[in-house]
C-alpha cells in the first residue's frame, strides 16, 4: 500500500456524525492523516435540508437523566457520553467557531443566524482548518482486517488505515448493510421513526391547520400515552405528540402495518376535570348555545364547533339544557376520540431510522467489541431520538466519544 493511501483514521460517511468524529479527532490528534469519505456527491446534505433550512443543532436540556429519556433507542448508552459532552458543550463547541446558538420556546436550539449553512461551513471550515482529507463520489464498498490495519476498498481506491469510523447514517433499507457483510454485525431491522399518522377521510380535515397546545394521544391497546402539541393536517394527525408517539412505537406501528386506532385527548385533562369545567361554565353562560362557543381555553371554537356538533345534534340547544349526561357525553368525545389510522406521512421537518448496527456490537466507546478501530457514529447504530434536535446531538456526542478513545 502506497504511503498516500495510508490514514490514521478514514470516516465512511460526510455527515454530521461522519464529519464531528473527524474534526473532534484532528482536535486531539492535531498529526493525524485523516480522510472523510463520502459516497454521493453533496457533503452534509441532511444537515443543510435540516430543520427546515434552520437545523435544529441541538436542545436546551442540558440534564443528563432528562436528556437520555428523549431516545427511545439508545439514551442509557449515550448517558456516561453526554457528561462529558451533552448539549452544553455542543452549544460552547459552535459559539468557539464563531457559530451562535439560540434557543427557542420549546428548547431547541437553532443557529442565531437561523440557516443551516452556518453549521454546514463551520464543519466544512474546521475540516479544511485541520487539514482533513475530504473526498466525494467515493463510497466505501469492502472492509478487510490485516496486519493491525484495515484495507478498505471503494469504487475507486484501496486504502490503509488503523481507525475507520462508519458513519453512513440510517437507512430503512437492508442494502447498506451489507457492506458490513464480512464483519459479521448483529443489525437490528431498520424501520422508520417520526413520522405522522393518516386518518383515511377524517372527519377533521376541514380543520386542517388547527392544533392544541396540550394533547395526549394513545394508540389503542398499547399502554404508552404521549402528550404534547397535536396538530390536524390535510392527511391526519401531526405535532409533536404524534412524533413522539411514532418514535416510541416506531416498531410497534411497523409491525401493524401502520393500520391501528388512535384515541386523543383534545384537552390533555382528566375526564373529571373537563366536566367540572363544563359544568361550570354551563352555570356561567345558561342561554349560550352548547355548539357555537369553546367552552375550554385551549380548544378553538372551530374545533370545538365540529367536535361538539357530533355529541349535540340540535344546533340551537344551550347550556341551560344540559346536565350531568351532556357533560359526560361531551368529556368523553373530548377525551377518547378515536380515530383509525391507515398509514404515516414522513414529516416533512425531520424523519430517522429506527434500528442499525446492534449496540450489543459495540463497547461502552462506540468501538466495535470484534474489530478493534473500527467505531460506529450516528444513525448507523441503533440510536435515535425524538424530534427536537436530539439526533444530531447523538452525532456529536458519539464523534467527541470516538476522539476521546481513538489512539
Ligand atoms: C429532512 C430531515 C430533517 C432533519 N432535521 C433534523 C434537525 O433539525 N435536527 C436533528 O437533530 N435531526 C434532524 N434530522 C435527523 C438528522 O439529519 C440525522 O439524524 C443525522 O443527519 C444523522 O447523521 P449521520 O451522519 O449519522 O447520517 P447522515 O447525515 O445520513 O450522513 C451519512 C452520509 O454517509 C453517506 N454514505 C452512505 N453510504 C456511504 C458509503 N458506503 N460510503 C461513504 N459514504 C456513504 C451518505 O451519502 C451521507 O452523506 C433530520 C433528518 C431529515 C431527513
Amino acid at each position: 500500500m502506497s504511503a498516500s493511501n495510508t490514514y490514521d483514521l478514514i470516516v465512511a460517511g460526510g455527515g454530521a456524525a461522519g464529519f464531528f468524529s473527524a474534526i473532534r479527532t484532528a482536535e486531539k490528534h492535531p498529526n493525524w492523516k485523516i480522510l472523510i469519505l463520502e459516497k454521493s456527491a453533496k457533503l452534509l446534505s441532511k444537515v443543510l435540508i435540516s430543520g427546515g433550512g434552520r437545523c435544529n443543532v441541538t436542545h436546551h436540556c442540558f440534564d443528563v437523566e432528562e436528556l437520555c429519556l428523549r431516545y427511545p433507542r439508545g439514551g442509557d448508552y449515550l448517558k456516561p457520553h453526554f457528561w462529558a459532552f451533552g448539549p452544553e458543550q455542543t452549544q460552547d463547541w459552535f459559539e468557539s467557531k464563531n457559530v451562535p446558538l439560540k434557543t427557542e420556546s420549546d428548547g431547541r436550539m437553532f443557529p442565531t443566524s437561523d440557516s443551516s449553512g452556518s453549521i454546514a461551513n463551520c464543519l466544512l471550515k474546521s475540516a479544511e482548518r485541520a487539514n482533513i482529507k475530504v473526498q466525494t463520489r467515493e463510497g466505501l464498498e469492502r472492509i478487510e482486517q490485516g496486519n493491525g490495519t484495515y484495507t478498505i476498498t471503494t469504487d475507486k481506491e484501496t486504502y490503509a488505515c488503523r481507525n475507520l469510523v462508519l458513519a453512513f447514517g440510517g437507512l430503512p433499507k437492508l442494502i447498506q448493510y451489507d457492506l458490513l457483510g464480512n464483519l459479521n454485525l448483529d443489525i437490528v431491522d431498520p424501520v422508520p421513526s417520526l413520522f405522522t399518522f393518516n386518518i383515511e377521510m377524517h372527519p377533521l380535515r376541514d380543520l386542517s391547520g388547527v392544533s392544541v397546545p396540550d394533547a395526549e394521544v394513545q394508540v389503542v391497546g398499547l399502554k404508552r400515552k404521549d402528550r404534547g402539541p397535536l396538530l390536524i393536517t390535510h392527511w391526519g394527525l401531526s405535532g409533536p405528540a404524534v412524533l413522539r408517539s411514532s418514535a416510541w412505537l416506531a416498531r410497534e406501528l411497523h409491525d401493524k402495518d401502520y393500520r391501528f386506532q388512535v384515541a386523543v385527548n383534545w384537552t390533555g385533562q382528566d375526564k373529571n376535570a373537563v366536566i367540572q369545567s363544563l359544568k361550570h361554565f354551563a352555570e356561567q353562560h345558561p342561554k349560550k348555545q352548547i355548539v357555537s362557543h369553546s367552552p375550554l381555553e385551549h380548544i378553538s371554537t372551530r374545533l370545538w364547533q365540529s367536535l361538539a356538533g357530533t355529541v349535540i345534534k340540535e344546533s340551537y340547544r344551550n347550556w341551560a339544557e344540559s346536565g350531568k349526561k351532556t357533560y359526560a357525553a361531551l368529556a368523553d368525545k373530548l377525551c377518547s376520540d378515536v380515530y383509525q389510522a391507515d398509514g404515516k406521512t414522513t414529516f416533512k421537518e425531520e424523519f430517522v431510522t429506527a434500528g442499525g448496527i446492534s449496540l450489543d456490537n459495540l463497547d461502552e466507546n462506540f468501538q466495535l467489541k470484534e474489530w478493534p478501530g473500527i467505531y460506529v457514529a450516528g444513525e448507523l447504530a441503533d440510536i435515535d431520538g425524538i424530534t427536537g434536535g436530539f439526533n444530531f446531538q447523538a452525532a456529536w456526542t458519539a464523534g467527541d466519544a470516538i476522539a476521546r478513545v481513538i489512539r
